[in-house]
């Protein structure tokens, strides 16, 4: 709904405060309370609100934003038990939510806004917003304010909504103005709003830059220049959701554009079955499986709806991982594409501006062909050097995330790789660097492409032509300005790294930026060893996990008494490489479980995820949040050291020759 010119609050609805005191949310909830912000402190409410514990996986089974509200917070447990009953939230005539620092981090479901706006709050106040979810809130209509806004609406002021859209861009402010993405983009179909278009003068630009450039609809090619900060209107190229999110799409498009509706270009977007492949054989995922049996079928009605490109499963067989295969197969260099999966960002491998968005965002980009986003900053990673022989790419995005995530240098920004060392790199090692920009909150990542970027993509896509590809290219300008700074890394330096679990009971997050040298961790047991994923399904990481493997076994070794050790393929290709070479011999001659395309991993529906909080796993997935992929501890690490330690039993640096030297010792 369109809001007012001024804000005030209504009377008669109620205002919830997320309180660190948990009693006081029950009493509120129970009706008993009404607080006001002066009785409080901003240290008094709860700060990361993660969008997990606002609507965790099992709530975002069900598609229908008015259901998802039902269980809204449902992921706030204490002791055991959920502080937000079912339909809590909704029951309890709140119009205002208030909370702490980054309200909305982690993932970037949508579904954490939809829990609020679909339980009747129009305004969320917080000292900050994780930038994702804040995009969320804008594309569902929700206004954000903070605690000095929420005193003077308290004491019965009304606020000009100008005060709501300071500091965004000219299409964000119009967008909040709208009432959010939906009620804008029909406005602009209408005619009722007209799009700026930036002038920018000719300026040395970065990648991203080129490529949103390059892109802008309605702009003569001598004003193609754009600056971080101009809000553009942009054609994309392509896209594609998967089985968890495609049924919002699909839902959303009916309602708001009918049941008739139909998509641009439907042969540049594309529907996968892989994130819930494996969600049967998931205990804890039991009680949902007609959901998630219905989001299938919705996908399908989708496909069968739109003709958009098919890679259902088949005989429940997935042909991959949707971003494994989308580099297979879809995405070109300087291409502009979105997907529903904060993974999308994995398509930067291929010199492409790949990012997630929210089934809204998608919704309205795949009905009208374009999207407006607004031009990020950028940071530049020059490598240099070649990697030790046991250390991956992997072990370089652990650096990166403690390095410069983590005093959160890379915040919101593109990040490019660049240098002589990236050429050193395959091109899986190179998308294992672009899959990890979200785990570094980035917009995303782009690899700056060279002769074995086209030749392998050729190679991936029989028929294309390298002249072509090279065409398409873009790299950076001699004088482009990076906010972020140009950081040169000496691939040679890089070390076997963790990210460990952290200590959530002392303070201390499970967090991918929780980077540590394996020589420093000591002695850590573990119970599962899981190598698969987005990050780490693709050939050169098979071929890692086979090294290893191969070496234990020649040795006369098999995976460690007591650890079970899951390998799965990224995508069909990858399984064909794998078997067609003999790799998977390997692994079942080590006692490995190999695995059929498909993830799961990092949502808690699949292979590899913990059953107990005692278990301990080390994975070559990308986040290790805590409850992700099951109650137990989480460490991240390279392929190497996932596959050496399900040999040892215990997390372990690889070096070549090591079980040689078990042996003889
Ligand atoms: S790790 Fe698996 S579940 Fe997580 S985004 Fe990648 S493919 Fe999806």
């Amino acid at each position: 709904m369109k809001p007012p010119e001024t804000i005030a609050l209504t009377p008669g609805k109620r205002i919830l405060f997320l309180t660190k005191d948990p009693e006081l949310i029950r009493r509120q909830l129970r009706g008993e309370l009404d607080l006001r912000m002066d009785d409080l402190r901003v240290e008094d409410l709860l700060d990361d609100i993660n969008t997990d514990a606002m609507t965790p996986a099992w709530v975002c089974f069900d598609y229908k934003p008015e259901d998802i509200a039902r269980n809204a917070y449902a992921g706030l447990i204490v002791n055991g038990e959920r502080l937000f009953p079912a339909d809590a939230l909704r029951n309890g005539n709140f119009e205002v939510i208030v909370s702490g620092y980054r309200k909305g981090v982690g993932s970037s479901r949508e579904t954490a806004t939809q829990c609020e706006v679909f339980s009747g709050i129009r305004i969320a106040v917080a000292a900050s917003f994780a930038p994702i979810h804040a995009g969320n809130n804008i594309n569902q209509g929700l206004l954000m304010a903070d605690h000095a806004m929420l005193t003077r609406l308290q004491a019965g002021e009304a606020i000009p909504i100008e005060e709501f859209t300071k500091g965004y861009d000219v299409i964000t402010q119009l967008i909040i103005r709208w009432g959010g993405l939906f009620p804008f983009a029909k406005a602009v179909e209408r005619g009722d709003v007209q799009l700026p278009t930036p002038d920018t003068a000719a300026r040395p630009m970065t990648m991203g830059e080129k490529i949103l450039a390059r892109h802008m609809l309605g702009v003569p090619d001598e004003k193609r220049y754009v600056k971080p900060g101009d809000a553009v209107v942009v054609g994309v190229d392509g896209g594609y959701t998967h089985e968890f999110t495609t049924a919002q799409v699909h839902y959303f498009l009916g309602q708001e554009y009918g049941e008739d509706y139909a998509i641009k270009n439907p042969s540049k977007f594309a529907v996968f079955e892989d994130h819930l492949i494996y969600a049967d054989e998931v205990q804890k995922m039991r009680p949902f499986l007609d959901k998630i049996e219905t989001l299938r079928v919705m996908q399908r009605g989708f496909q069968h709806h739109t003709s958009c490109r098919d890679f259902s499963a088949q005989e429940k067989i997935s042909p991959g991982i949707c971003h494994e295969v989308a580099r297979e197969l879809i995405i070109d260099p300087g291409d502009f594409i979105q997907a529903t999966d904060s993974h999308t960002c994995m398509g930067g491998v291929n010199n492409a501006l790949a990012w997630g968005v929210g089934a809204t965002e998608y919704a309205n980009l795949v009905h009208s062909g374009f999207t407006q986003v607004e031009v990020s900053e950028s940071i530049r990673f020059e490598l240099t050097g070649r990697l030790q022989e046991s250390v991956t790419a992997k072990d370089v995005m652990l650096y990166i995330l403690l390095e410069y995530a983590k005093p959160q240098q890379t915040l919101d920004r593109i990040m490019e790789f660049t240098g002589p060392g990236l050429r050193t790199l395959s091109l899986d090692e190179r998308a294992t660097l672009a899959n990890m920009a979200t785990e570094c909150a980035a917009r995303t990542a782009i690899v700056e492409a060279d002769e074995q970027t086209f030749e392998w993509i050729a190679s991936m896509r029989p028929g294309v032509s390298i002249d072509d590809l090279r065409a398409r290219a873009v790299s950076p300008d001699p004088d482009a300005e990076y906010a972020g700074g140009v950081h040169t890394i000496d691939l040679s330096t890089i070390q076997p790294m963790v990210a460990h679990p952290g200590d959530p009971d002392h303070g201390i997050a499970s967090d991918p930026t929780n980077g540590a040298e394996i020589a420093d961790i000591g002695d850590v047991k573990i119970d599962i060893a899981y190598a698969g994923s987005c990050t780490a399904g693709k050939i050169d990481d098979l071929l890692f996990y086979h090294q290893v493997a191969k070496e234990a076994v020649d040795n006369g070794l098999r995976v460690a008494e007591n650890v079970s050790f899951f390998i799965q393929f990224g995508s069909q290709a990858v399984e064909k490489f794998a078997r067609d070479n003999g790799l998977v011999d390997t692994f079942e001659r080590a006692g490995a479980t190999v695995l059929n395309p498909g993830c799961g991993a990092c949502i808690g529906c699949g292979p590899g995820v913990s059953d107990t909080g005692d278990q301990v796993t080390v994975s070559a997935i990308n986040r290790n949040y805590k409850g992700r992929s099951g109650p137990g501890k989480l460490w991240l690490a390279s392929p190497l050291t996932v596959a050496a330690s399900a040999f040892t039993g215990r997390i372990t640096a690889y070096t070549p020759g090591m079980f040689a030297r078990v042996l003889v010792g």
